[in-house]
């Protein structure tokens, strides 16, 4: 099965968009073991469109179009799949209805031009949508097939998932099964992780199933991605258990999470397991930590508050911290004890440190100082050096003072 890709838009020409729809979908067929032959990008003109379509497909089984669906004048994947199909397009009522709906449950009115997502080449089969309003189509073409699809990324990928790569996959006779899990780690840096899963990946290499790809995500650490074929989804999540296993004896330590996981929905869930609630108390992020932990609904049983304690004084005054340098593991123990008691939490995490651009106290930029006082036990603290300009090492504070109050928490529970 070999399969193309077009991407749609005279933005995309003009570098005003980057084509990621056409990364994303390259990196699926990979998973689903179809080739790709080929990823062009067109600009929104008829007569370019259908025969940059026209001479995929001399090749190709498959052509996946992305964008150009919409009601506007420079819409125009749909005319241009009709002329190559060589058929007409006619109104699909029942389309036509459900764009109709959504206009009205959102109280707007409908540009008749919103009917023009409701025309369908005569013989496509229609790719419902559930997000948007223009609907996904399947075009047979002899025996091969063009797809299309809203350009916008969510819409994209929903279709591609709910309908175009089980399509491809069943006409390529693969019946098998893909699922795939990602293990979240934290700690360790993409070569040193590869270096600790090598011989993993060697075993990997002569079974061949599942496969296995690191992800670096920036300043939300490095993910894990294992990939796994089954002849149903109970096989391959088999797959993926064993060999998820395989994978946490060799850096269980680094990891910290699964799939939809992140660094502060764990921690909640781990707070919230153990009955305990948190405080914060912030000067160097500012209240960004905050800020992450109550972007999880539900966060509230857990978070009493944060002290945004930027300015030395209100660390003095409100907190109790001793008069003296505030970037220090001492300051940061005060703040953490202080944050605890003001807040009435049963544990309390604390930052403080140099952003820059300048240095603070004497300490470099990129210093943090962190500290953790939970109920009855001695508060502790460390100091790490954060890489980046202000932005990176604010946000890298964020995440490595949660793992490391994670790792308290877990050892006080003696889990660890
Ligand atoms: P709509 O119904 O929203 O108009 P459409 O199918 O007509 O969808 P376009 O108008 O081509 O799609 O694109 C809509 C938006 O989707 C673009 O403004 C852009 O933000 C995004 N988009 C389009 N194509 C791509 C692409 N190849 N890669 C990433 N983003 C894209
Ligand atoms: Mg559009």
């Amino acid at each position: 099965m070999r399969c193309s890709v077009v991407a749609v838009g005279t933005e995309l020409l003009l570098g005003q968009i980057v084509d990621t729809n056409s990364s994303w979908i390259g990196e699926q067929l990979a998973a689903n073991g179809i080739d790709s032959l080929l990823q062009v990008k067109v600009g929104d003109n008829h007569q370019r469109i259908v025969d940059v379509v026209r001479s995929a497909l001399v090749e190709a089984d498959a052509v996946i179009m992305c964008g150009g669906l919409g009601p506007t004048h420079d819409d125009l994947t749909r005319e241009a799949i009709a002329e190559v199909m060589g058929v007409e397009l006619v109104l699909h009522d029942d389309i036509a209805q459900v764009i109709r709906d959504i206009f009205e449950s959102r109280g707007r009115r409908m540009a008749d031009n919103n009917l023009q997502q409701a025309m369908v080449p005569v013989g496509a089969t229609v790719i419902h949508q559930t997000r948007g309003t223009a609907p996904g189509l399947m075009c047979p073409v002899g025996d091969k097939v063009i797809y299309a699809v809203p350009g916008v990324p969510h819409e994209m990928q929903d279709m591609m998932e709910r309908a175009i790569l089980p399509d491809l996959r069943a006409r390529s006779g693969d019946t098998s099964v893909i699922a795939s899990r990602v293990i979240r780690t934290w700690g360790e840096s993409e070569s040193g992780l590869n270096e600790r899963l090598n011989p993993i990946i060697a075993q990997l290499e002569e079974v061949g199933n599942p496969t296995l790809a690191f992800l670096a995500s920036g300043w939300e650490g490095i993910k894990v991605r294992l990939t796994a074929k089954g002849a149903d989804s109970q096989q391959a999540h088999a797959v993926l258990d064993d060999w998820q296993a395989k994978v946490l004896d060799v850096v269980g330590d680094v990891v910290f999470g699964f799939d939809a996981d992140n660094m502060e929905s764990v921690v909640l869930n781990l707070l919230r397991e153990q009955g305990l609630t948190l405080g914060l108390a912030e000067s160097v992020t500012g209240g960004l930590v905050s800020g992450r932990l109550t972007s999880i609904p539900g966060a509230s049983d857990v978070l009493r508050g944060s002290v945004v304690s930027y300015s030395s004084e209100v660390k003095f005054d409100l907190l109790d911290v001793p008069r003296g340098p505030v970037v220090s593991e001492d300051a940061a123990v005060a703040m953490a004890e202080g944050a605890r008691r003001v807040l009435g939490a049963d544990v309390a995490l604390s930052l403080t440190g140099v952003a820059g651009p300048a240095e603070q106290d004497g300490q470099p930029v990129g210093t943090l100082c962190i500290a953790v006082a939970i109920n009855g036990r001695a508060t502790v603290s460390t100091t790490l050096r954060m890489p980046g300009q202000r932005d990176q090492m604010r946000q890298m504070s964020v995440i490595s003072s949660l793992d490391f109050l994670r790792r308290q928490i877990l050892f006080s529970s003696n889990a660890y």
